[in-house]
């Protein structure tokens, strides 16, 4: 097929004791869904259903990578998350059908300009530009196959700023792909960020992040 400029390639991901690649096709994110995190966030965590926005596929940072200092934000925070890969699609997926979505898991970091969502929030006008920039999305290598409740941290530097547990979600996983099935044809290759739990907080330039989840390959960063 002839194209008027040259098509991108595909985004892909490294996958943990492989040569093979996982290829991306989209990134959905959830906000609030840990319940420490919903309140310090100002929200309600009793009475929020889950509610959803994206990254662009070519947000994707591999874990390693040293990323320019994002640039219109002074408040740049990192959100610990884990990342569930969806080998099948689906519409209306039940709670009980959406384990056989999941191909594997990744650790995730959901880079945020915090400044710009506030001030987003404020007008009430859309997050993108907060949330979906360019090297926005960090992950680690994936692993394929289910996940048991795990913990999930993050460093700054080595100096830990989240510590939580997989099982604190709000909504489990099987219950953020069935919500998200009702407003999207899930895909192969859609990628969710679960959310994050309190403790988020600012990354400044030289720093190095890193997100574990259990024993998941952990997601790192260093900003520039
Ligand atoms: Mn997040």
């Amino acid at each position: 097929m002839a194209t008027v400029f040259a098509a991108p390639g595909p985004v892909t991901l490294p996958i943990a004791g492989s040569d093979l690649r996982f290829p991306v096709r989209r990134i959905f994110c959830v906000g609030r869904n840990y319940a420490e995190h919903s309140r310090e966030m100002g929200g309600d965590p009793t009475r929020e259903a889950p509610f959803f926005f994206t990254k662009p596929a070519d947000a994707v940072v591999e874990s390693g990578a040293v990323i320019p200092f994002p640039p219109k934000t002074a408040d740049l925070h990192h959100e610990a998350e884990l990342v569930v890969a969806l080998g099948r699609g689906g519409i209306d997926v039940t709670v009980e059908e959406a384990p056989s979505l999941i191909w594997g898991h990744a650790a995730g970091n959901d880079l945020t300009r915090r400044d710009l969502q506030a001030e987003a929030k404020a007008a009430r006008r859309p997050w993108d530009m907060a949330k979906g920039f360019d090297h926005s999305a960090v992950l680690g290598a994936l692993v394929a196959g289910p996940l048991a409740d795990a913990p999930i941290t993050c460093t700054v530097d080595g100096r830990v700023t989240q510590s939580a547990r997989t099982g604190d979600m709000i909504w489990s996983v099987p219950e953020i792909i069935a919500h998200l099935s009702g407003y999207v044809a899930l895909c192969p290759g859609d990628l969710i960020f679960t959310g994050t739990p309190a403790g988020v907080g600012p990354l400044l330039r030289g720093q190095t992040c890193t997100v574990t989840v259990g024993d998941l390959p952990p997601a790192t960063v260093t900003l520039a």
